[in-house]
């Protein structure tokens, strides 16, 4: 039988089964591997409210720092592309592979056949 996908849309290599985790949106059970992850870090004040909470920190200003909220999202399909986290793809651009982890020091030239691109090198449709 014909495959959307060669990988199903998973990541299962030769496992058999993997762990669920819960959508991040909608609470939806999906697999850990075919889930959509996102590692989000963000600011836990806007920066107007940071500089006024610089402004009057007790300590030395030298050494001020803000924490951050860091999380980790999982979505399941459905949330991730009406969310636009992902997108529909033509059936040639689903051979393309991606990766979200940054990589510094891969030279281009010596990537061989279908390596996965960052995803920020992936045209957006
Ligand atoms: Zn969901």
């Amino acid at each position: 039988m014909p495959s959307k996908r060669r990988n199903n849309g998973r990541n299962k290599k030769n496992k058999g089964h993997s762990d669920t985790v819960r959508c991040t949106n909608c609470g939806r059970v999906v697999s850990k591997d075919k889930a959509i992850k996102r590692f989000q870090q963000r600011n836990m004040v806007d920066a107007s409210s940071k500089r006024d909470i610089q402004e009057n920190y007790a300590y030395n200003t030298a050494d001020f720092q803000m924490p951050k909220i860091y999380v980790k999202l999982s979505y399941c399909v459905s949330c991730a592309i009406h969310a636009r986290i992902v997108r529909v793809r033509s059936v040639e651009d689903r051979k393309k592979r991606y990766t979200t982890r940054l990589r510094q020091h891969v030279r281009q030239e010596n990537q061989t056949g279908n390596a996965s691109l960052p995803l920020s090198q992936l045209p957006r449709a």
